[in-house]
């Protein structure tokens, strides 16, 4: 799957299945999408293959006194993806991808600040805030991770 920015300068490609796709509904993926949620694909760092440009680092304030730094374009500033408390893991933002309709969400997060317009399918399990990976990543998935922790 490949994706970038809006005028062309960052390009790039995940080079394999993500590790898992949230949709989180949280007020800080509101404010910085000025959306109703936003959809992250998860997957490790050096699966995220950067074809051109050079992702801009910039370190973002979240609720609780934390940072997540969010990674944008350079030239038309638009973020492709994010990095949280591990940075091995990127969360890339699926509407940059070329076609955003290539991944669904495993996971809804945060619906505890969900918009109340926005009805959400039965069969994708749902949590009030953050969930137990454990529990509900497939096994192969979990490998995935372990591996990443283990670095
Ligand atoms: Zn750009
Ligand atoms: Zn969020």
């Amino acid at each position: 799957m490949d994706g970038g920015c809006s005028c062309g300068a960052l390009r790039y490609r995940l080079t394999s299945e993500p590790l898992f796709v949230h949709c989180c509904h949280c007020l800080n993926c509101q404010r910085q999408t000025g959306s109703a949620f936003v959809i992250n694909v998860l997957i490790e760092a050096d699966r995220v293959e950067i074809l051109t440009g050079e992702p801009q680092r910039v370190p973002v304030p979240r609720s609780g006194g934390k940072r997540q730094q969010i990674y944008r374009c350079p030239a038309c500033e638009i973020a492709v993806f994010s990095t949280y408390t591990r940075k091995h893991v990127r969360f890339v933002r699926a509407g940059t991808l070329d076609d955003p309709s290539a991944v669904e969400p495993d996971v809804h997060i945060y619906t505890r600040s969900k918009v109340p317009w926005v009805t959400l399918p039965e069969s994708t399990p749902a949590f009030n805030t953050y969930y137990d990976v454990e529990k509900l990543w497939p096994n192969e998935r979990l490998e995935r991770l372990r591996a990443l922790r283990s670095r």
